[in-house]
């Protein structure tokens, strides 16, 4: 399949900086994969520290320019709009795009990815024009109030899992704000990110203030980070590339915020609906492969009703068979890369060698030796102290970790150095609450899994970041606050 985006953007997809597509000034490029078959699927421009450098100027001159500077809030808002309507018409062939870059399921990228990210630009769209400052009662005789500026030059340095969505989340907002934007997308993914930067173009986001710098974390992520013109970074990937990054940017004291990892627990109490649980427990993990940073990779479950459920998981988990993402009926696919295929299954390994019960999976599927698959693997019987209850696996493998009392498990859930969500069953309302308050984590879903909405803060409590993207939290992401007083006398 060729969309027509391949022809516009030619057979090596190219740099987008200062409203130009263009070449590496390197020359340098690199291949990425459809991880289904392991086939390469495109040859990408590798964005070097000169081109970092000229897109810095190309976005600060972007900010500075009168005709982004000078754009209202209203205005900026119906540019987002045309971008989620261009998206729209484009769903379809996005959705494959992305489906052949990052191996999910096509499906569930055209509903989930390609939807959400239609839905955070036309949010952001919503906020521009009412980005407020306020009035302040101080003493003596002034006039003293604030404005919301925007913060400038910012780079979004996203990973592969969602690879549309996180552009949105970082560029929908920052542009609704008035700021500019360099993306990063991961090496594994940056054909949908070069097509978004096409589509701000036609959708008339003035040049520069949306560069598009594919390469690599080490060369292009790490200029970004050290550029003095880079006065923010938005960040999404593993804890420790965030804490390289934000040390990294104490030299230049760029604004930082962070969304890291997980290992989030998901509480099944005596009392829950378990049909309801056992869905929300397999696709807590199972869906994109266990490749989401809020997977329920902890599942905590009460000895009461451990047997019963674990026998309905497992039925439900091989039952789960992965299969070519673009077949519409294929609900769980490869992982993203040879690297993290071995690096799950090495997890798997090292649960064995622990002690923890293997009860399905951990295997390659027999039909499927060409992609990066594995089966639905769960591991019963673990022990809180295991590297697999402990280590974020990003993949599409179980921690079951059988409870005593609701004591017990609130003190295993939060014995974690992450924080970025959690879950819990019950059918007993106050129960519910009271642990969603003492569980540490950014998110808890009581008798749900995975709802987010551009309308709701996401982000990390303790090692799994800081910073809210979504919802009105993410104007304080690339705004900044101005206090002007005037003299009344
Ligand atoms: P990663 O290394 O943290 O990559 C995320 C992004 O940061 C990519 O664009 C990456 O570029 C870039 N990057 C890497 N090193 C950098 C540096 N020194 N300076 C600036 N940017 C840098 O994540 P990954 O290697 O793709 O995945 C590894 C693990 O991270 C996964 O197994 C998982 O545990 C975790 N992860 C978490 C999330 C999440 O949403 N929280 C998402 C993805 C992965 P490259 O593409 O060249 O690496
Ligand atoms: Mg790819």
């Amino acid at each position: 399949m060729t969309s027509p985006t391949t022809v516009a953007l030619g057979a090596e997809r190219q740099l987008l900086i200062g409203g130009e597509w263009c070449r590496s000034e390197s020359g340098r490029t690199f291949e990425t994969l459809n991880p289904a078959t392991g086939d390469v699927i495109a040859e990408v421009a590798e964005a070097t520290e000169e081109d970092v450098d000229r897109a810095v100027t190309s976005a600060r001159e972007a900010f500075r320019s009168r005709e982004w500077s000078r754009m209202s809030g209203r205005d900026r808002g119906k540019l987002l709009h045309r971008i989620a309507d261009l998206l729209e018409q484009e769903a379809d062939s996005l959705a494959r795009l992305e489906t052949r870059d990052s191996g999910k399921p096509y499906r569930e990228a055209r509903r989930i990815d390609i939807e959400g990210s239609i839905d955070c630009f036309r949010y952001y769209a919503g906020w521009a024009d009412k980005i407020e400052g306020e009035v302040l009662p101080v003493s003596g005789p002034y006039l003293t109030y604030t404005r919301r500026e925007p913060i400038g030059v910012c780079a979004g340095i996203i990973p592969w899992n969602f690879p549309l969505q996180m552009a949105a989340w970082k560029v929908a907002p920052a542009l609704a704000c008035g700021s500019t934007m360099m993306l990063k997308p991961a090496e594994q993914t940056p054909l949908t990110a070069l097509e978004l930067g096409r589509i701000a173009l036609e959708a008339g986001v003035p040049a520069g203030v949306l560069n598009v710098l594919p390469g690599f974390g080490e060369t292009t992520g790490a200029a970004l980070v050290r550029h003095p013109g880079v006065d923010k970074i938005a960040f999404t990937g593993s804890t420790a590339v965030g804490m390289e990054i934000q040390r990294a940017a104490a030299d230049t004291l760029k604004r930082v915020t962070l969304e890291l990892g997980g290992k989030s627990p998901n509480l099944v109490l005596a009392d829950a609906d378990l049909s309801a649980a056992v869905k929300g427990a397999s696709a807590a993990i199972f869906y994109n492969s266990g490749q989401v940073c809020t997977a329920g990779s902890r599942l905590l479950v009460d000895r009461r009703v451990h047997d019963e459920f674990l026998e309905r998981l497992v039925d439900r988990a091989r039952r789960m068979v992965p299969g070519d993402p673009l077949d519409s009926a294929t609900r769980m696919g490869p992982l993203i890369s040879q690297e993290q295929l071995d690096r799950v299954l090495g997890y798997v390994e090292s649960g064995r060698s622990e002690g923890a019960k293997l009860v399905t999976g951990g295997d390659r599927p027999d039909n499927l030796r060409s992609g990066y698959f594995i089966n639905p693997t769960i591991f019963d019987e673990v022990g809180p102290d295991m590297t697999i209850a402990r280590e974020e696996i990003f993949g599409p493998v179980l921690a079951v970790i059988p409870f005593e009392d609701e004591e017990e498990a609130i003190e295993v859930a939060n014995s974690s150095i992450y924080g970025l969500a959690a879950a819990v069953w019950t059918r007993d309302v106050s129960k519910a609450h009271r642990i969603a308050h003492a569980l540490e984590a950014g998110t808890v879903w009581i008798n749900a899994y995975y709802g987010v909405d551009p309308g709701s803060p996401f982000g990390g409590y303790k090692q799994s970041g800081y910073g809210r993207e979504l919802g009105r939290y993410a104007l304080d992401l690339y705004t900044q606050v101005k206090t002007i007083w005037i003299g009344l006398r």
